[in-house]
């Protein structure tokens, strides 16, 4: 089993940083090779076969090769073009995860066994190797430190043509897993991002919708698979089965041979979501709350939306190309959310730019509001929140005990008289049973659903007699619209059997919605919104 000069260096327990640039060689003339192993490490399968910075800075290839998106390392340097190439900037600190072949682990333990180094025994990892070698490079182009708790990621992922072949024999032990390991296993963490198939490269900025199925970490399928392999292969390898050195050289034809190929590395840079979060205005009709395309005809309903009003100018200043948006329930499209707003949150993915300042966020919510007269949205209160902040965004806005305000302009089938208003004003906790809205009911169970209408008042319209406005407080998930007209007597009592004539909504505003949630913790400024 020949074993390259770093590898030779890891198993002397070295941990000499320079002595590692010494013995890392770059590999034979890969040319015409496609990929063969040209010599590759039977331990390390090539991956520490790399030159260190200076010997790549004579290198003219090197932009070429990092254009690559499956890369033969030769070079230190070539993770930090890679990572530079991806855009990211302004970061506090780098994670440098290295996903490396579980033949890797087998090969290591053959090497073990046949020099009769025992498991007590450190050995520096390949890891760790690749993460000294690549720490100044990374620094250096990055700009900031190597930080285990860093949002930011670099990943070098390493896939070896035969990993699945030479690592078999390993199945036959049986993988013992805790009941949370094979939840993640079979369920897989972020597999709900990956519903609509793989992942879309170089979507552009045109197909409005893409953004909202973001993936909150593109990759993490992706490398999840590869490094739950390699840690299922450690975990087997722990049997006893494999205990004894000599299982080791008798199928040494498996775990010592030379390898056909090198290992061949991908490596991608992503940054953890930011968050933030405000109350939304929203002063036209029209507007709905996320994008909504006719799915038979292609065609957008309504004009813009809550979400593209504020995520256009979100994206924009984290230099983000998806988002997810998540709010304390929403409005109709023909409704208007006035007042204090309504609470909302985004989940800014990939940020290649993710620290703003304060003024910066007030920039935004400034650009947001300056733009209202086109899209009829207003925010305030905007900041910089939490993950935890952001899904709890109206997690209890349909609780029961949660209250709603509404103003409506209603009409009536006869003048409005004085008596009328006196009627609605003695409206004090009316339970109303309503049965699932005609408009829903092809998309939601058709059952009766008790609900009180708190209080009501009401005043006159000069010039309309027969019209008045109708001010409501009800209980969280009242159908506003149904109680005014009755929904062909599917909500009992409906406004107009109280007044014993017609009703009907002409027009319908939220000015409040009953939800304590502050992505700030801080009380948010009122006057920002006029
Ligand atoms: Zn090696």
């Amino acid at each position: 089993m020949s074993a390259c000069a770093a590898c030779e260096l890891r198993f002397a327990a070295c941990v000499d940083i320079d002595a590692y640039v010494r013995a890392c060689a770059p590999m034979a003339p890969r040319n015409g090779d496609d990929g063969a192993s040209g010599g590759a490490c039977a331990v390390c399968l090539g991956i520490l076969q790399i030159a260190s910075d200076a010997d790549a800075r004579a290198l003219e290839d090197g932009e070429r090769e990092a254009a690559r998106r499956v890369l033969e390392i030769d070079d230190v340097g070539a993770f930090a073009r890679r990572a530079v190439s991806r855009g990211h900037g302004g970061m506090a600190g780098y994670r440098f995860r290295v996903v490396l072949p579980a033949a890797t682990l087998t090969r290591e333990r053959a090497m073990r066994a046949t020099r009769g180094i025992d498991d007590a025994t450190r050995v520096t990892g390949i890891d760790e190797v690749l993460r000294m070698l690549a720490r100044k490079s990374l620094g250096e182009a990055l700009g900031c430190e190597e930080d285990s708790t860093a949002a930011y990621a670099l990943t070098a992922k390493y896939k070896y043509g035969d990993d699945a072949k030479e690592t078999e024999f390993l199945s036959s032990v049986s993988l013992k897993l805790s009941k949370e390991e094979r939840k993640g296993k079979f369920r897989g963490k972020h597999l709900k991002w990956h519903k609509g198939g793989k992942r879309k490269r170089g979507t552009t900025e045109a197909d409005f919708l893409s953004h909202l199925s973001s993936p909150e970490d593109p990759f993490a399928e992706e490398f999840e698979t590869a490094e739950r392999a390699y840690e299922d292969a450690a975990k087997r390898l722990a049997d006893a089965k494999f205990a004894d050195a000599s299982f080791w050289l008798s199928n040494s034809d498996v775990t010592l041979a030379a390898p056909r190929f090198r290992a061949r590395c991908i490596v991608e840079a992503f940054h953890e979501p930011v968050h933030v979060g405000g109350w939304y205005v929203k002063l036209d009709r029209g507007v709905p709350q996320s994008p909504w395309v006719m799915r038979e005809t292609g065609k957008r309903v309504g004009r813009g939306s809550v979400v593209e009003a504020i995520e256009s100018v979100v994206l924009d200043k984290f230099a983000s190309r998806g988002a997810k948006f998540n709010s304390s329930g929403r409005e109709d499209m023909d409704v208007r959310m006035l007042s204090e707003g309504r609470p909302f949150a985004s989940q800014v993915h990939d940020p290649k730019r993710p620290t703003v300042s304060a003024d910066e966020i007030a920039e935004m919510e400034r650009t947001i509001n300056a733009k209202c007269d086109q899209t009829g949205v207003r925010v305030r209160g905007l900041c910089l929140t939490t993950k935890e902040h952001y899904h709890a965004v109206g997690q209890h806005s349909e609780e029961s005990e949660k209250e709603k305000s509404y103003v409506a302009i209603c009409r009536i089938s006869r003048r409005v008289t004085a008596e009328d208003h006196k009627t609605i004003a003695a409206v004090s906790n009316l339970v109303v049973q309503q049965s699932t809205p005609t408009r829903v009911v092809h998309r939601r169970t058709d059952m009766v659903r008790p609900r009180t209408i708190v209080h009501m008042s009401s005043e006159p319209i000069p010039g309309a007699p027969d019209a008045l406005i109708l001010r409501l407080r009800t209980q969280a998930g009242t159908y506003i619209k149904e109680f005014v007209h009755g929904d062909g007597g599917r909500t009992k009592p409906s406004l107009g059997d109280l007044l014993g004539c017609k009703a009907q909504i002409l027009q319908l505003d939220v000015t409040e919605v009953d939800d304590a949630w502050n992505p700030s913790g801080a009380a948010p400024n009122a006057e920002s919104v006029q």
